[in-house]
């Protein structure tokens, strides 16, 4: 195999034999070109004494659509891959505790050149472990409108879950950081707000639920239609998808993160801007967050088929 691929390979500098340079799986996904993920939540429900993966099969089909647009080629479909899921988290011991799912799938193989072809198998990794919801603890971030525009979904598609969408995502953040600001928004080329790096965004104005339109390039996030069913069949809102300008955000009575890791993130400030009391969340957001909370959670019984209950511990 080696000599197909010459002696040695050259890596962070130093020469080694071809068959030594080897990349952890947990890499692979990550410095490749042609890959896709996703970022699944499963909560503990105390009011069950059960854990549950939230929406696992629609993050599955959106890893499949992934793939798809991507050009690469699973083995297995949603199901197989929520039972997969199922059975890694039941082989978790812990009890009480909320695990993270991060599915990733890559071309399969060695691939000399990046332009990795049409219909190239994907493999896929399933990995698991714990995160602290901040749901209900009262947290707030505040926003700066990066300089770095989104990147055009007419040269990478914006709705999937690829890594190398990420390279923009992370210039926004650490421009945003910069400044004071703890997370990025990005206005795309018509200077219309598209999203943060890690989630989408909305804002509250005169009671109405505003949210930029997935034509303007955002992800097409889980949370997003999760929030966005809630706020209009539960708490009677009126939610608005539509293209939403920088100064929106400014005069918005409240602005909101939202996403798998932001869960409902209250924003206080953006580009300086206070918003409600430039301290706390407001009075949507908070109501918003208390459904999401109650829903992730199982303490409604209203959404059981967004929740895929995990048996108790089989460790192996
Ligand atoms: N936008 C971006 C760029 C993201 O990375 C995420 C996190 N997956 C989201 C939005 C929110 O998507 P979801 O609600 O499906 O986690």
């Amino acid at each position: 195999m080696s000599s197909e691929y010459g002696r040695l390979i050259w890596r962070n500098g130093t020469f080694m034999p071809w068959e030594e340079a080897t990349v952890h799986i947990s890499s692979v996904g990550h410095a490749s070109v042609s890959a896709a993920f996703e970022g699944v939540h499963s909560y503990w429900s105390a009011t069950r004494g059960a854990l549950h993966g939230f929406r696992l099969r629609d993050h599955m089909q959106r890893l499949l659509d992934s793939l798809r647009l991507s050009w690469l080629e699973p083995e297995f479909d949603a199901d197989e891959l929520v039972a997969a899921t199922v059975e890694l988290l039941a082989s978790w011991e812990t009890r009480g505790k909320d695990l993270y799912v991060r599915p990733w799938g890559f071309a399969r193989g060695t691939h000399r050149e990046q332009m990795v072809p049409r219909g190239t198998p994907a493999e896929i990794a399933i990995e698991t472990w714990e995160f602290e919801s901040k749901l209900g603890q009262g947290r707030t971030c505040t926003l700066a409108v990066t300089s770095w525009p989104r990147f055009n979904p007419g040269a990478s598609p914006a709705s999937i879950k690829v890594f190398s969408n990420y390279h923009n995502g992370r210039l926004g953040n650490i421009d945003a950081r910069a400044r004071g600001a703890d997370w990025p928004v990005f206005l795309n080329g018509a200077g219309h707000v598209t999203e943060s790096s890690g989630s989408c965004i909305a804002l509250v104005k005169r009671g109405r639920l505003i949210t930029p339109d997935l034509a303007d390039g955002v992800l097409d996030s889980i949370t997003r239609h999760t929030l966005l069913q809630l706020a209009r069949e539960e708490l009677g809102l009126e939610v608005e998808t539509r293209p939403v300008e920088r100064t929106e955000l400014y005069l918005a009575d409240e602005v909101f993160l939202m996403g798998t890791a932001a869960e409902v993130l209250p924003a206080v400030e953006v580009d300086g801007f206070p918003i409600g009391d430039g301290k706390s969340a407001g009075e949507v957001t908070q109501a918003i967050e208390s459904r999401y909370h109650d829903t992730v959670r199982a303490v409604t019984d209203a959404h059981d088929d967004w929740l895929t209950p995990v048996p108790a511990s089989r460790a192996r």
